[in-house]
């Protein structure tokens, strides 16, 4: 029996234990062809191994923006130094090239090849959108990565977003956030009756159910409106970022935990046609260098949060305190039925939600008895 082997641009026949150079041994016209054949794979291979790209990465995060916006240069960084500078990526913050809400649009058109945001911004194309991103009472980061990444999660991903020219990785997470800046206390339900509030995606919806305004606000307003009254309480991130909007002075209780985002995915959307073009090594320092930005986001807003909570409690300013156990259930129930509600007018959302609500109820149990039960000693 003979094998056929193309090995560096030199057709191999190998005869059992014997292995001879195509120079040293011809085998007929069929032979020949199958060289040709081999050669030209391997000069195409040769000639996409040196080609350049040069790529555009539109943003959703405001310029120079610790965290998420540290989450997407490091994408850029890490596609560039990984491919040996094949790849060569320019950063947009939001803004810059197009406003911070169409990064989608840009890079579905070609505009840019990439994009970094979070999933949930996009709603208004399919609803099924925004449990990419997080679901109230939903996966915590660690389920989250396990569904997207060994549940079956990431697959459902790219068929939500394919039909758009697009391909999404998940690059970035920031833990769970936190409950969010109130000036007054949430006792009971009856306290969000009229509450306006600065809470977007599905968490916004059960404030609306609860009797709440919901309110939608950049980021980059939400220290002043919260200062001058226009809204009563505001989510953003977690004391890192919250405390450098300076959140600490205009709220008199930071409430935990954040129900409504227990462990947001970000995501790194490529164009389809330009990811396409790429050849294989490519592709999969673009899966890699995502990979990477997902567990360094974490890592870096554990450390950065210990230390920006430890200051606004040590500043005394800020009730830093739980919502009331009555009031999760309630909230949770909510969460349900808007969830629901979705799932029975849209079959995408009733797909993904089945497969993310199946994981949850899977993994729950040993997140109990592993990373809770383990938290727990720490009061021993
Ligand atoms: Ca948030």
């Amino acid at each position: 029996m003979i094998d056929l082997v193309c090995e560096s641009g030199i057709y191999t026949y190998k005869f059992k234990d014997i292995s001879m150079k195509r120079r040293e041994f011809v085998y007929g016209a069929a032979g020949i062809a199958a060289l040709a054949a081999c050669q030209e794979k391997e000069q195409n291979n040769s000639s996409n191994d040196q080609q350049s790209f040069s790529w555009k990465m539109v943003t959703t995060w405001p310029p120079n923006f610790p965290g998420l916006g540290t989450g997407a240069n490091n994408v850029a960084k890490y596609i560039e130094s990984l491919s040996g500078g094949r790849i060569k990526i320019q950063v947009y913050a939001g803004g810059e090239l197009i406003p911070p809400l169409e990064v989608f649009d840009a890079v579905s058109s070609g505009t840019a090849e990439l994009g970094h945001g979070g999933s949930y911004y996009w709603r208004s194309k399919s609803e099924a959108m925004q449990f990419f991103t997080c679901v109230p009472f939903g996966l915590n980061t660690h389920e989250m990565n396990a569904w997207l990444y060994y549940g079956g999660g990431l697959e459902l991903w790219q068929e939500a977003y394919r039909p758009f020219n697009l391909e999404p990785f998940p690059a970035g997470n920031t833990g769970v956030q936190m409950g969010g800046w109130f000036n007054k206390k949430i006792n009971n339900m009856e306290d969000f009756r009229g509450l306006k509030i600065r809470m977007p995606g599905l968490g916004g919806e059960v404030v609306r159910m609860a009797g709440g305004i919901s309110v939608a606000l950049p980021g980059s307003e939400i220290f002043t409106a919260l200062q001058t009254g226009v809204i009563d309480a505001t989510e953003w991130v977690g004391p890192y970022n919250d405390l450098s909007f300076g959140l600490d002075k205009v709220a008199k209780y930071y409430y935990y935990p954040g129900w409504h985002e227990p462990g947001p995915t970000l995501e790194c959307m490529v164009n389809l046609d330009a990811y396409n073009s790429l050849p294989d090594d490519l592709k999969s320092i673009i899966k890699v260098a995502c990979q990477a930005v997902n567990m360094d986001m974490t890592a870096e807003y554990n450390a950065r949060n210990s230390i920006a909570l430890k200051q606004i409690i040590d500043d005394k300013t800020v009730e830093v305190i739980p919502y009331p156990k009555e009031v999760l259930k309630e909230l949770k129930s909510l969460s349900r039925e808007v969830i629901n509600n979705l799932a029975s007018r849209d079959p995408l959302v009733a797909k993904v939600w089945r497969s993310y609500e199946n994981f949850l109820n899977n993994s729950r149990h040993w997140q109990q008895i592993s990373e809770q039960a383990y938290i727990d000693t720490t009061e021993l």
